[in-house]
């Protein structure tokens, strides 16, 4: 596909012993709120604040942001601390009053990337302006449609871009508030390389013990920069409380992350090894879920008195893996025996239900 991107030329933190960071609250809620947590931020070497001024929520009856009223209040923290705004823009009307506003950076959040005609209508209204954009990933993991409101965006002669990578919605919520399923920005990478990759371990974690490990991951896979949520009193935040932190906590944050020599270029083979271990890990925790299941339908036989091993559905199972594997270039026999493998432990478990 043919992008037109040029350098993001965003600044880094001052020592830039740091990665690119964007650091701000959830939501702008009050202009005292936004001055004082800016002023924290800054110094500590914040030099990107964020700040949502139009808030998607579940359900409604929530803060659904400040709205229009916050816009003057960026425009001091620039004015003023010399910091560069960020903000959500999710229709044409918000394009509109943030660019009015001397917004400097707009990003499209994680629901509006999986409606293409949102995008589309954030493109259009993008037409004509240079500003930075970055797109965060669709709710849901489909990097075709991730890839397509990046081609919109670019579309419309934006050229400065970076994606976000937040994680993907699940319906189960465990650990994480949304999936990192890190194989997808991966995959990304290596389809768009020019293409920056910013970390939201705030959105990924959904709570503030996660946001270090999940950081220190990120920098670990070679991604760019981090969007990070900061608060001057995030108990009391008015949306997302649990993932926010103090400008100190982030800072101490920060300082403890190990950035790693050449971690900028995907070749490395540091980088490349922990891509491995990641997917590995992918594959074990796929198979884990694929052994529950196996185990749910050992229940449901050992109730209707079946027989553990129905031949008819393995053989069908290992033909049409095997036609499977080949189309995305590996050898049937490789495919045939690890999806051997995998039978061979279900019925292992079934045959254990069984004798319960
Ligand atoms: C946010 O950044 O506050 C936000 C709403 O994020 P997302 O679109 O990733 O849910
Ligand atoms: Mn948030």
């Amino acid at each position: 596909m043919d992008l037109n991107l040029q350098p993001l030329a965003l600044p880094g933190i001052d020592d830039m012993k740091r990665p690119l960071v964007i650091a701000g609250p959830c939501s702008a809620e009050t202009e005292e709120q936004v001055i004082s947590t800016a002023r924290l931020l800054a110094a500590c070497g914040i030099r990107i604040f964020r700040a949502g001024i139009w808030k998607p929520r579940t359900k409604p009856g929530g803060f659904e942001g400040i709205g229009k009223e916050g816009l003057p209040w960026l425009r001091r923290v620039h004015d003023e601390l010399g910091l560069l705004t960020a903000t959500e823009v999710a229709n044409a009307a918000h394009v509109e009053a943030a660019l009015e506003a001397g917004v400097d950076i707009l990003w499209i959040g994680a629901r509006t990337m999986a409606n293409p005609f949102a995008v589309q209508e954030v493109a259009d209204a993008l037409k004509g302006h240079d500003v930075p954009v970055l797109l965060k990933n669709p709710v849901n993991p489909d990097l075709e449609l991730w890839i397509g409101g990046i081609e919109r965006i670019n579309q419309a002669g934006i050229t400065r871009l970076a994606v976000i990578h937040r994680g993907f919605s699940t319906y189960e919520q465990r650990l994480y508030r949304n999936l990192p399923m890190w194989h997808v920005p991966i995959e990304l990478r290596r389809r768009i390389p020019a293409l920056p990759i910013i970390c939201d371990p705030s959105h990924i974690g959904g709570r503030r013990e996660l946001i270090a490990p999940l950081a220190q991951q990120a920098m670990d896979l070679g991604f760019d920069g981090l969007i990070i949520e900061s608060h001057c009193n995030p108990d009391a935040a008015w949306s997302d409380a649990k993932q926010q932190v103090t400008p100190d906590v982030l800072d101490f944050i920060l300082d403890k992350l190990v950035i790693r020599d050449g971690v900028q270029t995907s070749e490395s083979l540091e980088t490349l090894r922990k891509q491995i271990d990641t997917l590995d890990n992918d594959i074990l925790e796929l198979l884990t879920k694929r052994m529950r299941v196996s185990r749910e339908i050992g229940q449901y036989k050992k109730q209707h008195n079946m027989t553990v091993v129905q031949t008819h559905r393995y053989g069908e199972i290992l033909t049409k893996r095997g036609a499977q594997g080949v189309l995305n270039g590996m050898s049937d026999e490789f495919v045939r025996r690890v999806f051997e493998a995998i039978h061979e432990e279900s019925v292992r478990q079934q045959v254990e239900i069984m004798n319960q």
